[in-house]
């Protein structure tokens, strides 16, 4: 867990995501009381989005009071950052048959594994489709040739394990969900693709290889008519269903509305670089942030507050990515790291505190950057002719050069600090005063 400010704690993931490797990441929630097991997957296509941001906030959002869930949001995150349906062809077609040639076979090996798992009992895989699933024909964007809100099984039972029931079950979830649904078109129906019965297409799917090592799984669709915010919030409804029939006890940390969902997506854009020395907070950003401390000759260092986001080296520049979204550009200015200073003193509207370095830091109307004369001060944007370093001198939002922000809005700004020619980390400044970051509590397992 990191501390990112007094009081407010950040969910942060290390994710790898270098040209050779895009590995997925497995988040497992907890709860020490006994209960099933609930696996969700998304993102096995690149260019369904409302299913992997779902995902997402399952992972970041949400806590288990009663029976584990396990979320494992990117599972194809190549292709998700890249926008891409399938970079190396659809991988929902590779639970079949796959050649060791294949550049997607460790991740589908690795998921493959995961699936097996003797402790899952209840499989989703988050799914975009298009228009709206219905079992009889009424027009083109409505009928049994579409896939949007619908909830699939591969066949009607399993018999001899314990969720076996699947259409029992799917017509339960449904019949729940669409209490929720006031918009007669936007109701789930249940779908069975019959695939045992020689559907080539689903044989080849994630859910029925997990139906032929026993366990219950299911396609969650929801309609690519909609929004990215508006079928993740569908998706959230449906896993919350599943919960509530298995008994599986949850919080979240916003409420379940298509503006909180779209609220919590499009704000939850946090990074940290070489273990938190610097952290930006990249909400509204600028597209392109000039003169970051990078290392040297090694491949950046970052964690996210969410498992959605890549930071790419592009060799002049690093690509912030999000998803299927672009958000902002790194331009690195190398330097060699000084580790001898982890905080500094501020004086903050007229009170003096110990800042860590990496911290992001509300400020009303000035601040005072108190170090040791060994360390020098630098304001980005903020320049006094004859001042080598800037510490010791009262600076409000008005002295700093408004383009020289980290935010569109001109509210969020840089304090680094060197020691000669050596980097040791930034404070973020936030004129805001608007309430850091949305909280989320759980702890962070990479695991896997
Ligand atoms: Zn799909």
């Amino acid at each position: 867990m990191f501390r990112a400010t007094i009081g407010i704690s950040l969910f942060l993931v290390t994710l790898l995501a270098s040209a050779q490797e895009w590995d997925f990441t497995l988040h497992k929630h907890q709860s020490g009381m006994p209960g099933p097991t609930l696996l969700v997957i998304g993102g096995i296509q690149g260019d369904e989005p409302g299913g992997f941001n779902a995902a997402s906030l399952l992972t970041t959002d949400y806590s288990i009071q009663r029976g584990e869930v396990w979320v494992v949001p990117n599972l194809n995150f190549e292709s998700i950052i890249k926008r891409s349906r399938g970079v190396h062809g659809d991988m929902n077609r590779k639970f079949k048959d796959i050649t060791q040639k294949d550049p997607e076979y460790q991740l589908v090996q690795k998921i493959k594994k995961i699936i097996r798992d003797e402790q899952v009992d209840v499989i989703l895989n988050l799914h975009d489709g298009s228009g709206f699933y219905r079992p009889k024909y009424y027009d083109r964007l409505h009928g049994p040739q579409r896939w949007g809100q619908s909830l699939i099984i591969d066949q009607a039972e399993l018999p001899a394990i314990q969720y076996g029931q699947l259409e029992n079950i799917a017509e339960a979830i449904v019949a729940h969900a669409n209490g929720y649904i006031k918009n007669k078109e936007h109701r789930y129906h249940v779908k069975n693709t019959e695939t045992r019965l020689g559907n080539r297409e689903m044989e080849k799917t994630l859910t029925y290889y997990a139906i032929q090592n026993n366990k219950a799984a299911f396609g969650v669709e929801a309609s690519k008519s909609f929004g990215t915010h508006y079928r993740a919030y569908y998706h959230l409804q449906m896993i919350e269903s599943f919960m509530q029939y298995l008994g599986i006890d949850y919080q979240r940390e916003f409420e379940l509305t298509i503006n909180s969902v779209k609220h919590r997506i499009d704000n939850n854009i946090q990074v940290a670089l070489y273990e938190k020395k610097m952290f930006f907070d990249l909400r509204n950003v600028r597209d392109r942030l000039r003169y970051v401390p990078m290392k040297k000759g090694e491949p950046i260092d970052f964690s996210a507050s969410n498992p959605l986001i890549a930071v790419l080296d592009k060799d002049r520049y690093y690509n912030v990515r999000y998803g299927n979204r672009s958000v902002t550009k790194l331009l690195p200015q190398y330097f060699d790291f000084d580790n001898s200073l982890k905080a500094i003193n501020l004086v903050i509207d007229g009170t003096e505190r110990e800042v860590q370095l990496g911290d992001i830091i509300s400020v009303q109307e000035k601040f005072q950057v108190n170090t040791s004369k060994d360390y020098r001060v630098n304001v980005i944007g903020f320049t006094r002719p004859g001042l080598r370093s800037e510490q010791g001198v009262m600076i409000k939002r008005s002295d700093i050069a408004r383009r020289y922000s980290v935010d569109q809005q001109g509210k969020l700004f840089r304090v680094e600090v060197y020691r000669d020619h050596y980097f040791c980390g930034m404070v973020l400044i936030d004129f805001s005063q608007r309430p850091v970051a949305a909280v989320s509590s759980q702890q962070a397992d990479t695991s896997l």
